[in-house]
């Protein structure tokens, strides 16, 4: 065979090759769409299962689990409080002093730490202990700092980002792991009772006054600062809302009916479901190897502990079937979770001419020496796929709780309604948010979208959940004395 006959044969397959590629991107593009027509049908989707959920224990894959905080925070708070947020593979911990009304929040002191990963699937005793820890010698800093005489009447806001069966505002039983955690034994038992027996091992006194989750830290947060906050939504590792219910609106709520006529709903949203969810091959593979099959579908699909792995899913096919990135399949590429959401973001990102960061992202992470200009756009395609679902699907939730509130017309009274919203997710992935921003304007039309606004609730849930701690302490007259 002569040279130019070998050019030749490497031309057809080299054409054969992007020819397949495309059409592989061409058909994943496709399966994500999600025009405006889809995304409504969705909002109606989620706010059919919101009813469903507040009927009946079980009466919708929507939780619609009820907070026991009928009452937000005032601006009325007095005295020092803890909070402790876990929740994701961070945790960190805080002192609040709150000064009323006058003074607001006079102090606030955090430490943060990450989660080993070995004791996201170990026993809750080795996972409580840790914590306890933490906060222990946390407590005797910020005591020794402040040169306060050892305070016997601690009390603690716990933001603990699972589903809980509440059982009150400071006891509730965990329903499932969610987010990579698995401590089987954990399972159906009180967290705080849990929280609360490391917290005598390490001999520290504590209260925790407030079991709450982070869309209800962010809610109560939210509100401390702006009054319209009625609604939060986080978007980080993992994906969940809560807003303001009428008590009366909640069948399945046989307590008394709170004086403020409201009550809490951590909604849950993240293990939404519906037929009109625009699911791919990769979706399911990615479900079914997951450590929680079957659940949390909309979260696996938004949410900033999976986008990345979808796109790790569609370049591995791209690699095996179209020899995308040359005749070997990247080993790397092989690995689960390998390609983390920031690094996607930051591909997503790259502005320039050339794609240098999509290519030493290729590089470092997967291991792939070099990558042409083509190949590297054709990445960044795929990220755009990728999260503009995500965003638009996000959005199209955040409409669904909108329209079972009433709000997504505009109101008489000319009252605006905010959304608290947080997560690292929505914090730093730029066109993310941005999409998500401009297609909750685009489902709600120009005149609507301006009574509804988004405000980023800057670790919110942690102060919320201190100020839920304040509003439900034994204490707090003593206190703030
Ligand atoms: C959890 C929620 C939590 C959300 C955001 C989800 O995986 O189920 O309880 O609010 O992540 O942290
Ligand atoms: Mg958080």
């Amino acid at each position: 065979v002569g040279v130019a006959a070998l050019v030749v044969r490497q031309r057809i397959k080299t054409s054969g090759r992007w020819a397949r590629v495309m059409a592989i991107v061409k058909e994943f593009e496709e399966k994500c769409g999600t025009p405006e027509g889809k995304l409504k049908q969705l909002a109606d989707a989620m706010t059919v299962e919101m009813h469903a959920g507040l009927v009946s224990e079980g009466g919708s894959k929507l939780k619609m689990l009820i907070s026991y905080v009928d009452n937000l925070p005032t601006g009325d708070e007095k005295g020092v409080f803890y909070a402790l947020d876990l929740g994701g593979t961070n945790f960190r911990v805080l002192r609040v002093q709150l000064g009323g009304r006058e003074d607001g929040i006079v102090h606030q002191e955090f430490a943060e730490a990450s989660i080993p990963p070995e004791l996201m699937s170990g026993t809750s005793e080795a996972l409580f202990d840790y914590i306890a820890e933490k906060l222990a010698n946390f407590v005797d800093e910020e005591e020794q700092r402040f040169h306060q005489p050892p305070n016997r009447q601690r009390e603690l806001g716990f933001t603990f980002s699972f589903p809980v069966m509440q059982t009150s505002i400071n006891s509730g039983n965990l329903i499932r792991w969610t987010k990579g955690f698995s401590i089987d034994d954990a399972v159906g038992q009180d967290v705080v009772a849990g929280l609360t027996k490391a917290l005598q091992r390490k001999g520290v006194e504590m209260r925790v006054a407030a079991l709450v989750n982070d869309t209800i830290g962010t809610l109560a947060g939210g509100r401390y600062t702006n009054s319209d906050v009625a609604v939060a939504v986080i978007l980080g590792t993992g994906s969940n809302a809560a807003y303001v219910e009428r008590a009366q609106a909640i069948p399945k709520w046989h307590g008394p009916l709170p004086q403020s006529g409201e009550m809490v709903i951590n909604m849950e949203w993240g293990n939404f479901r519906s037929s009109h969810l625009p699911l791919t091959e990769y979706d399911h593979g990615l479900d079914i190897e997951s450590l929680n099959p079957g659940e949390q579908i909309f979260e696996k699909m938004i949410s900033g502990m999976y986008l990345g792995e979808i796109l790790r899913r569609v370049l591995l096919r791209l690699a095996e079937e179209a020899s995308f990135f040359g005749d070997e399949v990247p080993p790397k590429l092989k690995i689960p979770f390998i390609l983390r959401t920031p690094e996607m973001s930051a591909m997503h990102h790259d502005t320039s001419s050339d794609l240098r960061v999509v290519g030493s992202k290729l590089k470092d992470i997967l291991e792939i020496p070099s990558t042409s200009l083509k190949t590297r756009r054709v990445v960044v395609q795929l990220c755009d796929i990728v999260a503009t679902r995500g965003a638009r699907l996000a959005a199209s939730g955040v409409l669904g709780v909108l329209k079972k509130m009433g709000r997504d017309t505009l109101r008489d009274d000319g009252k605006k309604t905010v959304i608290a919203m947080d997560g690292g997710l929505y914090e730093h992935y730029t066109e993310y948010r941005e999409c998500l921003e401009n297609t909750l304007n685009e489902l709600l039309g120009d005149e609507t979208a301006n009574s509804i606004a988004i405000e980023h609730s800057n670790d919110g849930s942690g102060i919320g959940a201190a100020l839920l701690a304040a509003s439900h302490s034994l204490y707090a007259d003593e206190k703030s004395s």
